[in-house]
């Protein structure tokens, strides 16, 4: 949606909006409007009250027209708020482009001559600042910038430093780009949407500063009205003639509550993750609303999903990213979920432990068995007790999987610790010990490391080292290897399946590519558009693929050593979640779709022993498996 979509969306910020779109048209218009002049005192006609005669907001003690004063007045207090937000914004913006870029002695200098402006009160900073250049509105206008420009630079420096580092502005430089260059086409835009937001939430606040320093005298200078000097010139009225007050105050309301309701909403628009909720704190699990609970189909499983049904809820839509998922793990098995990105492999994962961000995730129907122990709408204490204890995960990326600021050392030894209390130093041990069982070399060092300083494959290993902490009887493994080259993924797959044999773990292995799946898993399940199309002992299935859908996604797969064939990409693509079709959702890439395919529900039907396939033509019948 578009960044005015988004706008209109939020009726407070299109309120404010409005409002202000009101005041700044008036503003413009204020010289063309027949009004009477703001300066010509009438001293005969003093403290009007409003709506008297011709005046329509009354006249001060001076006999001048309060309406025409008060528009004259907007006019310049939103100049001066606005000119001082844009030269705070650019010369703050400037500096903490510098110092974030270059870094270094230039930062160091630069962010303590920032930090000592900081130092000082703000508004006696700008009383200094006009006192020391004397009072009058430019003047003022300077000072409200001058005070403003420390936030401007802390901001834009934080948000410089962290992009002056990344591939891209490296990219940038290997490309021969000059720093004045890179600064321009690569830092810039990134870091123009950060001043915009700084920008639109400190507009109403320096226009209140302006006010304020005007209200002292300080500013806008006699005869000539803004809304802070109309206030001071107001102020031995105020029990008298109280309206003399109130119409430039309430001026001063209106236009600092829509700019900052404005701000708010261009915030929100302008950051995606707000947008989405990220800031609404998600739910300890999530939100599971079934309407009763489901028996366990496989009972001497380890872990058994019966029927699960995860969506996501937003914005009136109901994407079902798991729409009724049956699957099982036997102690000491391993079982590999297969299907292209997007498929619901990770939310089916993530939702037997109640991990899928809640809103907007909502668990519906079906149930997760653990030893037997249901745990979808299981309590959180359970839950918690289970997660990383009994049950592990190891996410696809290593990196964001840890976290930068520990070591670790310490991270490695809190998940021990969250579930066995220990001393510090014993954990220590059980975590050089860990570090050793992932083959990781001088391990008693890497302790002390920060992730940063490992490499992707080491991350990763300590990423399993982290789920195999408490000696679990699951791991559930999304990805683990799909961003390591392949001997590091080589390395990583033994590992796993020495783990799986020694200690009699089960893992059930999330992986988009059957190579995988032939060297690690004994079972294999394929998923499609949210659900299981194809389960079955890994040989029989690489063998003899029996759903279409299987036998494109192999057919996919290059063959070191086959020389070179044409590799068969499946046509079209995934269907759009929140608008399934009916019958099979890959109906609409298959060869061999017909009418039936496109109607009622196909169920997942027995083919042959152990294996099953959700499919009413399937690439070859029971009876030719059987021979
Ligand atoms: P994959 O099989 O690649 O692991 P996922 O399970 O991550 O796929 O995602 C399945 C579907 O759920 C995708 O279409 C994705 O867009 C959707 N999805 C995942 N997380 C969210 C979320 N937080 N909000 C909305 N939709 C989501
Ligand atoms: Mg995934």
């Amino acid at each position: 949606m578009s960044f005015l979509g988004l706008l209109v969306r939020n009726r407070l910020a299109f309120a404010g909006l409005v409002v202000m779109l009101v005041i700044v048209v008036l503003a413009l218009v204020t010289p063309l409007l027949p009004l009477a002049d703001p300066d010509v005192t009438d001293t005969a006609n003093r403290f009007k009250r409003p709506f008297a005669a011709s005046v329509i907001l009354g006249t001060d003690h001076l006999g001048r027209d309060l309406l025409s004063r008060l528009l004259w007045g907007v006019r310049l207090s939103l100049a001066v708020g606005f000119a001082s937000a844009l030269i705070a914004a650019a010369i703050g913006a400037a500096i903490g482009i510098i110092a974030g870029f270059y870094g270094g002695r230039t930062d160091n200098v630069i962010m303590r001559g920032v930090d000592m402006l900081m130092a000082f009160p703000y508004i006696l900073l700008a009383l200094a600042i006009v006192a020391s250049l004397g009072p009058g509105l430019i003047n003022a206008l300077i000072a409200v910038a001058a005070v403003n420009i420390p936030f401007f630079a802390r901001n834009i420096r934080g948000v410089t430093v962290s992009i002056a580092h990344t591939e891209f502005v490296d990219a940038a430089r290997l490309s021969g780009m000059g720093d004045a260059r890179i600064i321009l086409t690569e830092i810039l835009p990134n870091v123009v949407p950060v001043i915009v937001i700084a920008m639109s939430t400190t507009v109403g606040w320096m226009i209140l500063e302006t006010a304020g320093l005007s209200f002292l005298g300080l500013g806008s200078q006699p005869p000539q009205a803004d809304l802070g000097s109309m206030l001071g010139e107001a102020r031995s009225a105020l029990i008298t003639n109280p309206h003399t007050s109130i119409v430039p105050g309430a001026m001063i309301l209106v236009i600092v509550m829509s700019i900052n309701l404005l701000g708010d909403g261009v915030r929100d628009a302008l950051d995606p993750r707000l947008r989405s909720g990220a800031l609404s704190r998600p739910m300890p699990s999530t939100l599971v609303r079934r309407e009763e609970p489901v028996p366990a189909k496989e009972t001497s499983a380890l872990l058994a999903l019966s029927g699960l049904k995860t969506q996501f809820h937003s914005n009136g839509r109901i994407h079902k990213a798991v729409g009724g998922v049956d699957l099982y793990v036997r102690p000491g098995e391993c079982v590999g979920v297969v299907g292209e990105s997007g498929s619901g492999k990770s939310v089916t994962a993530l939702s037997v432990m109640g991990l899928v961000a809640s809103p907007p995730g909502v668990i519906t129907a079906g149930a997760a068995h653990f030893s037997g122990q249901d745990l979808i709408g299981a309590n959180y204490e359970t839950l918690r007790r289970l997660r990383g204890d009994r049950v592990a995960y190891i996410f696809q990326d290593p990196l964001t999987a840890l976290h930068p600021l520990y070591t670790v050392g310490a991270q490695l030894v809190e998940a021990i610790r969250v579930h066995h209390a220990m001393p510090r130093a014993k954990a220590r041990e059980h975590a050089v010990e860990l570090l050793e069982s992932v083959r990781i070399p001088n391990a008693e060092e890497r302790l002390d490391g920060y992730p940063h300083e490992l490499s992707g494959g080491m991350r990763q290993r300590v990423g399993i080292a982290m789920a195999l902490a408490n000696d679990p009887e699951l791991i559930i493994a999304d990805e683990p290897t799909t961003s390591l080259d392949v001997t590091v993924q080589a390395q990583i797959l033994s590992l796993l399946s020495e783990l799986q044999r020694e200690r009699g773990l089960a893992i059930i292995f999330i992986t988009h590519d059957f190579g995988v799946v032939a060297q690690l898993c004994n079972r294999v399940a394929v998923m499609y558009a949210g659900r299981i199309v194809e389960e079955g002992p890994t040989d029989a299935i690489l063998n003899a693929p029996a759903h279409p859908y299987t036998a494109r996604l192999m057919a996919c797969v290059p063959e070191l050593g086959r020389g070179r064939h044409r590799l068969a990409a499946i046509p079209g693509l995934p269907p759009v979640l929140d608008g399934l079709p009916e019958g099979c959702a890959f109906a609409e890439r298959c060869h061999k779709a017909k009418e039936a395919c496109r109607t009622g529900e196909i169920a997942l039907t027995a083919n042959a022993v152990q294996r099953a396939v959700r499919c009413i033509d399937p690439e070859f019948r029971t009876a030719d498996a059987a021979r």
